[in-house]
């Protein structure tokens, strides 16, 4: 399903979507299948994509899978259990920006190779990948779907190279980008994190073998205990038993995507060994600190802006009220494109508080503004609740470049902050003030020097260079700052 359609999982849009949340388990017992757990896991990574999910088992060298578009809920059923068979397994939830949400593109992806069978789950984007799928095509290929993803299937797949582990490093050589991999190749299972480490990865120890997951939370809800973080440029192959690190590329620098902490993650994950939950609160305060605040109370934008405003209410020492009530029962909602105009996507989410907002001058705490819209027709709901005064303080800087690294925001002209001053789009959102966190007050707040981490899509310094695809053909990206690495 593709966001033009619409049919709309998500009716508060304007922010960026993240692509992907993947998880791998293993059990050195081979009785002991480890779909329920994948499951979990997933279940605790939904808010990383909603668009599909699929989860794929390896028993007897063959893999079982499933997957389908929609939420978890709505693709597996308890039948599916017991299908799903095996003591490895990979499973994958999927917002789909490089190819189309069609079912062919809905991961995990498997085939069979010199190796056995494979399965793989990929979070990100890889840049250059049109270059390697035209190779390919060109070597005789037969591509099956428009994702990025089966191209690396196809690389380790044409290797020459009989070791697996040999032949995954040379694959990886060959791609550019985004891309952290959970797979199942030879009967292990192989978790991968890119160079830079735009995406993040964990691993865990169960009672009976590993996991590795996109992020903290999922370990939690499977009872796994926390080991560590992958490193940027690192492959773990577990066979069950042990663990194997190779380190197959180092950087100058790492590129942590900085939007995990803002808004992608969930609060009580712990990405590279920081709370989430703790640097929002320190977004809110360092946001609060550089703003001249009026207002008699602090309400989030929920749900990502509450933790945020806690630490922006206590450090401006004014009341923290719930203004905004979020109805979390919404799944997919059909609406037509006319009622969008009205503001009918908003309301469906959201509804005013009006005994907190009326006749109060309010501060609104919100982590992002891509397209401005829906910011807008937030604020005049505030205002149609009788709010005197309507103050708006986002805890990520404004948006200006594109992301090619797997997030929805990669044509420029649909970010407002792209072509607009702060003035100009506090006109259009109607709001009495508007202030902004700076790049150096998140880095603060995070507490990694900037350049541990990506800030591209507000300062147009992106890790790796890329090529950026536009209707009138390719235009390279030397109009932004590429920093050669
Ligand atoms: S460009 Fe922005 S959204 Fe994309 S990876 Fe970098 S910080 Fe994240």
């Amino acid at each position: 399903m593709n966001k033009k359609d619409n049919f709309d999982s998500d009716v508060i849009m304007d922010r960026p979507e993240e692509a992907c949340g993947i998880i791998g388990v293993i059990s050195r017992d081979k009785r002991d299948d480890v779909c329920e757990r994948i499951y979990l896991g997933l279940y605790a990574l939904q808010h990383r994509g909603q668009e599909s999910a699929g989860i794929a088992t390896y028993h007897d060298e063959f893999v079982n899978i499933k997957r389908g578009n929609g939420l978890l809920t709505s693709v597996f059923t308890p039948g599916d259990f017991k299908i799903l068979e095996g003591n490895i397994g990979i499973g994958h939830v999927r917002y789909s920006t490089t190819g189309s949400g069609y079912v062919q593109n809905v991961q995990p992806i498997i085939a069979r190779f010199w190796g056995g069978m494979m399965a793989i789950s990929h979070n990100g984007n890889i840049v250059n990948s049109k270059e390697l799928r035209n190779a390919l095509i060109e070597n005789g290929a037969i591509i099956h779907s428009s994702s990025d993803t089966e191209i690396i299937l196809h690389l380790i797949a044409q290797q020459k190279e009989r070791c697996l582990e040999k032949a995954i490093l040379s694959s990886l050589d060959r791609i550019s980008g985004a891309y952290t991999i959970v797979q199942i190749a030879g009967g292990k299972l192989i978790g991968i994190r890119d160079p830079y480490g735009f995406r993040p990865l964990c691993l865990g120890r169960t009672v009976n073998g590993y996991v590795m997951a996109s992020e903290t939370t999922a370990l939690d809800i499977i009872g796994a205990a926390f080991v560590r973080d992958v490193y940027p440029g690192e492959m773990i192959v577990c066979d069950g038993n042990e663990v194997k690190s190779y380190r197959f590329k180092e950087t100058q620098r790492n590129a942590l995507c900085v939007f995990e902490y803002i808004y992608f993650a969930r609060a009580d994950s712990i990405i590279d060994g920081i709370s989430v939950y703790e640097v929002r609160k320190k977004m809110g305060k360092e946001l609060a600190r550089m703003s001249k605040i009026s207002a008699d109370i602090v309400i989030p934008v929920p749900d990502s802006g509450i933790t945020t405003a806690i630490g922006f209410a206590r450090e401006a020492n004014i009341p923290l009220e719930i203004g905004l009530f979020k109805n979390s029962y919404v799944g997919r909602t059909f609406i037509d494109p006319g009622a969008d105009d009205r503001g009918s996507r908003v309301k469906i989410k959201l509804n005013p508080i009006k005994n907190a907002l009326n006749g109060k001058k309010v501060a609104v705490v919100d982590d992002s503004i891509v397209r401005g819209t829906t910011s807008k027709r937030i604020i005049k709901m505030i205002r149609d609740a009788g709010a005197e005064e309507v103050h708006m303080y986002i805890s990520s800087p404004p948006i200006t470049h594109p992301c090619f690294f797997g997030i929805d925001t990669s044509v420029k002209k649909t970010l407002i902050a792209s072509a607009q001053t702060i003035e100009s789009i506090r006109r259009f959102l109607e709001v009495d003030t508007l202030a902004y966190i700076t790049i150096e007050g998140l880095s603060k707040a995070v507490g990694k020097p900037l350049d541990t981490l990506c800030y591209a899509c507000f300062n147009g310094d992106y890790p790796v260079p890329v090529i950026e695809e536009s209707e009138d053909g390719k235009l390279l990206l030397e109009e932004y700052k590429v920093l050669e690495r």
